[in-house]
């Protein structure tokens, strides 16, 4: 099988493969719809989790079965199904202590384009088909399911992180299109005051569709001043942030009222430290907790969340700016992701 694969850092390129074998509980599919995501570059031109050799790349996924091992009870082949990015293994011990992102080790749920090939490929496998993988339902399009594998349950595991209850005033820093989903998770939660920092044109835009009240451009002055000025030196009640730097936390901080929340969805790729402003964290006594995680993947949130596509609480095919035909327009998608025109929120290849 062909597949677009990380030859090594900074360096893609097609290969062939031997197809993957289906285990028991596990499912084969081909992809219906991918999507690069902003994890992909990091992971190639910027080294994030070290060196891979041709390792197959991608891990946002519509597919449809093509076989399932003998102990997979609800899915058979022709299913067209949405691919959760993080496909835990549920019967780990950290799965049963609530972790299941974290299975078999920190950030081990996530197997595709990590540990194992990813979907960017003929065919992929998925392991604990009946754990892992949700049926698209009728009449949901492929291209708005498929920010269902990564950008909207990473955007809401941001406001479950930093749990938004109603009425919190919250600043969610980078909307792109993870944190496009983090607004529209925090507005459904509850959040008042929803202000949003980002400067791209069509970004902002939705972001207000989505329910942000208040735009911050961080290239026009300081987070920490346009917040404080807006919110009268009082600051926020939560923080969700899915973009910027490791120094971004510091601003995070300094919003933050005490008591207050900062989830973490980011992928911080480079630096050694976090930095945490030693006054405004209240010289270590301010109850202001700092929270960082990984998706909850698996069948049960995929499908909850396509739940809210299906009774149109929220449109994730807004997120989807670009679209390419064919598979083999998959490598210029992925370029389109890494080079990010400045009217580029997320590109699908539809197959
Ligand atoms: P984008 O690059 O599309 O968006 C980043 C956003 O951050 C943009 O709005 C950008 O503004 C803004 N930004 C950039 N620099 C700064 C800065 N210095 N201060 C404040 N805001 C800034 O990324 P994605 O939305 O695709 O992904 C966001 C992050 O989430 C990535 O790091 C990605 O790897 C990570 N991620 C994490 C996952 C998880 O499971 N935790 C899963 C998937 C992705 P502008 O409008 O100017 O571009
Ligand atoms: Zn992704």
């Amino acid at each position: 099988m062909k597949g677009l694969a990380m030859l090594k850092i900074g360096e893609i390129g097609w290969i062939e493969k031997e197809n993957p074998k289906c285990g028991p509980m596990d499912a084969i599919c081909k992809p219906i719809a991918l999507a690069p995501c902003t994890s992909d570059v990091h992971t190639v031109w910027e080294g994030a989790i070290g060196e891979r050799e041709n390792m197959i790349l991608g891990h946002e996924a519509v597919g449809e079965i093509v076989e399932v091992g003998n102990l997979v009870k609800d899915f058979k082949v022709g299913d067209k199904v949405i691919v959760p990015a993080i496909t835990p293994d549920w019967n780990s011990i950290e799965a049963q202590n609530g972790f299941p992102m974290h299975s078999g080790g920190m950030l081990a749920g996530w197997k595709f384009s990590n540990f194992k090939d990813g979907v960017f490929s003929e065919y992929f496998h998925v392991n604990d088909a009946d754990g892992n993988l949700a049926l698209l339902p009728e009449g949901v399009d492929p291209a708005a399911a498929c920010m269902l594998s990564d950008m909207m349950p990473t955007g809401f595991h941001g406001a479950e992180l930093a749990d938004i209850q109603y009425g919190d005033s919250v600043l969610v820093i980078g909307i792109g299109p993870v944190g496009l989903m983090a607004v529209a998770g925090a507005n459904l939660k509850g959040a008042s005051h929803l202000y949003a920092v980002g400067s791209r044109p069509n970004c902002i835009e939705i972001a207000k569709e989505y329910g942000a009240t208040d735009i911050i451009n961080y290239k026009e002055g300081s987070i920490v001043e346009q917040i404080m000025s807006k919110t009268k030196g009082k600051g926020v009640d939560k923080v969700i942030i899915a973009g910027g730097t490791v120094d971004t936390f510091a601003e995070a901080v300094t919003v933050l009222k005490p008591g207050g929340i900062i989830g973490n969805i980011n992928y911080l790729g480079e630096g050694e430290f976090v930095k945490i402003p030693r006054l405004e964290w209240g010289v270590g006594m301010g109850h202001k907790t700092i929270v960082g995680g990984l998706m909850l993947g698996g069948r049960l949130r995929m499908e909850k969340l396509v739940s809210l596509l299906e009774t149109s609480k929220i449109d994730t095919s807004k997120l989807v700016t670009h679209t390419f035909q064919g598979f083999d327009k998959l490598e210029e998608a992925l370029l389109l992701m890494k080079d990010k025109p400045r009217d580029l929120i997320k590109p699908v290849v539809l197959i």
